[in-house]
This record gives C-alpha cells, sequence and structure tokens, in this order.
C-alpha cells in the first residue's frame, strides 16, 4: 500500500474537494458512523416509537423506496447517493439495478466498498458525477431518487432537468428533502440561515418552490407530503451521535458539524421546518 492509497477503500487517496464535495469529503467517516452509512433522517411513526436511529433512518429509505417501485432488473438512478446503504438496500430487496452518483470522492469510496463487501458489486455502481450535469444518456433509467442531496444545490431545478432527461417516460422521481413551510424571520431566521451553512445549501425550500422545480424541469408532481413532525427527533439524535463521536471528530478536524450541534437541534423544534417526500414523474409523451 503506498503513501496515496487510502486505507480503508484501498483506492486512491484523493485530496478534498472544494464546496459541497469537500464537505462530506471532509466529514463523510464521521456522519457514516451515526446510522451505519443512512447519511439521512429517521422517521418515527409517532412520538412513543422507540426505534433507534438506525432503524429509523432504514425506514425512511424504505418510504422512498415504496414510491420508486423498483422491480426485478429496473434502473435506479441514486441521485446524492452517500456511501450506498440506501441503494444497497434497495437493490437486496427488489432486484433492481442501481446506479449511484456523488459530489464526493470520498463517499464513491466508500459506496464501492461497502458494495463489494455486500456481494451486490453486479448490480449497484457508484461513480463521482454532479447531478446538475449528468453523465448519462437521455432515459437511461427507469426511476430515480434525491434523499436529502437536492437541498445542497445551487440549481435544483437544473438538477431536475438532468434526471427527467435521464428518466425514461413515466418514470418516477422520488425527493426526500428539507422544507421551510414559511418564511421565518428575527432569531428563527438565523437558526435557519446557520443550518443552511452548514448543509451548504443556498436555502430551504419552501412547499411552492419545491412544486415548482419539478414543474419546471417538466415534470407532474404525483404526491406531496410533510413528513415534519415524523423525521423531527433527528435534530437531536445527530448531535447526541456527533456528541459521543466528539473526540475522534475533533482529532480529524471535523469540527464544522459538531460546533453547530447546538443550533441544529434548535432549528429542528421551529414549526416551520418541515420535510418532504414527494414523487413527480415524466409525463409519458
Ligand atoms: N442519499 C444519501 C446521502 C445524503 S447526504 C443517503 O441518504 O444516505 C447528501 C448527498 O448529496 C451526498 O452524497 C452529497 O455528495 C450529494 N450531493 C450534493 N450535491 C450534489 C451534486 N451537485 N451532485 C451529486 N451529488 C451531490
Amino acid at each position: 500500500m503506498n503513501a496515496n492509497t487510502d486505507e480503508h477503500t484501498g483506492q486512491e487517496a484523493v485530496p478534498p474537494a472544494a464546496g459541497v464535495g469537500g464537505l462530506y469529503d471532509r466529514n463523510t467517516d464521521l456522519v457514516d458512523g451515526a446510522a451505519d452509512g443512512n447519511i439521512h433522517f429517521g422517521y418515527w411513526e409517532n412520538d412513543s416509537d422507540g426505534s433507534s436511529f438506525l432503524e429509523a433512518t432504514d425506514r425512511l429509505t424504505d418510504l422512498v423506496a415504496e414510491r420508486v417501485a423498483a422491480g426485478p432488473g429496473r434502473r435506479l438512478l441514486d441521485v446524492g447517493c452517500g456511501t450506498g446503504r440506501p441503494a444497497l438496500r434497495l437493490a437486496a430487496a427488489s432486484g433492481a439495478r442501481v446506479t449511484g452518483v456523488s459530489i464526493s470522492h470520498r463517499e464513491i469510496g466508500l459506496a464501492r466498498a461497502r458494495a463489494e463487501r455486500s456481494g451486490l458489486g453486479d448490480r449497484v455502481a457508484f461513480r463521482f458525477a454532479d447531478a446538475m450535469a449528468l453523465p448519462f444518456d437521455d432515459e437511461s433509467f427507469d426511476t430515480a431518487w434525491a434523499i436529502e442531496s437536492l437541498t445542497h444545490m445551487s440549481d435544483r431545478a437544473e438538477a431536475l432537468i438532468e434526471i427527467g432527461r435521464t428518466l425514461r417516460p413515466g418514470g418516477r422521481v422520488v425527493i426526500s428533502d428539507f422544507m421551510l413551510r414559511r418564511p421565518v424571520t428575527g432569531a428563527a431566521g438565523e437558526l435557519v440561515d446557520g443550518m443552511c451553512e452548514v448543509f451548504q445549501a443556498p436555502s430551504l425550500a419552501s412547499p411552492d418552490e419545491h412544486w415548482g422545480s419539478v414543474r419546471r424541469a417538466g415534470l407532474d408532481v404525483v404526491e406531496f407530503l410533510d413528513i415534519g413532525e415524523r423525521v423531527r427527533r433527528s435534530y437531536r439524535e445527530i448531535p447526541e451521535f456527533l456528541g459521543r463521536a466528539g473526540a475522534t471528530a475533533e482529532e480529524s478536524a471535523d469540527i464544522e458539524f459538531l460546533a453547530s450541534a447546538d443550533s441544529f437541534t434548535r432549528a429542528g423544534e421551529l414549526p416551520e421546518v418541515g420535510y418532504v417526500l414527494m414523487v413527480a414523474e415524466r409525463p409519458r409523451g
């Protein structure tokens, strides 16, 4: 193993990038541990649901998965795939083929290693790509999902145009993402701004903006749910995990997430903060 080889993935180490890619390059090793590779929120059925964070995050994956209608041989595009756990869970359960893209080389390295360990490497592939300029032919996929990835993008409508282009007519994209139910000002506005800073998100999209970017991409809205109350516990669980992982984090200079932990929890208590689960479809023609 030479000095440029990553000890976890056995692949050539790539220096951290700028922007959102750099955010994930620097912090993925830490956040990957919160829910064994689910880098997204959890879903709890009600206040007395005692599910662990890992169980709750798998449940969110499953809520998205049941809406993409994947089946044996069907091709799914995973937009912003993280380190691959959701893609592999879907591939294992449905028999679908999955292609995941991410803007972080570190994530792609970890996702490939996870695919190899899972034995599903023949049906699941991960590659570095920007969702706003997808390196795939028109109509390459039967279905797609974007789990907490559009939020990071400078042009969500462009990403949805790209996703729509690569879907076959009648194909669906399921979006699971943050949402701001109504505008916030003052202290609440500062908390939301802080959250956007942590996520390197241009803004938290309003319900109208979520609808608007889908419609601008020429897609039809099939379902639109606000599941904000069911995912809200995540705003406490994630900082708690980061706090427990604090020692490791400090050593690896993954400070920025931790420093924001308290404001993240408080942002999650704002009644204006929701969460969208949305299904859009490319018209048949
Ligand atoms: N969907 C994964 C990861 C969510 S974290 C999961 O649920 O576990 C957000 C993801 O969006 C990261 O993988 C990040 O690299 C990706 N992302 C952000 N901007 C992107 C872009 N422009 N193109 C592709 N992926 C992007």
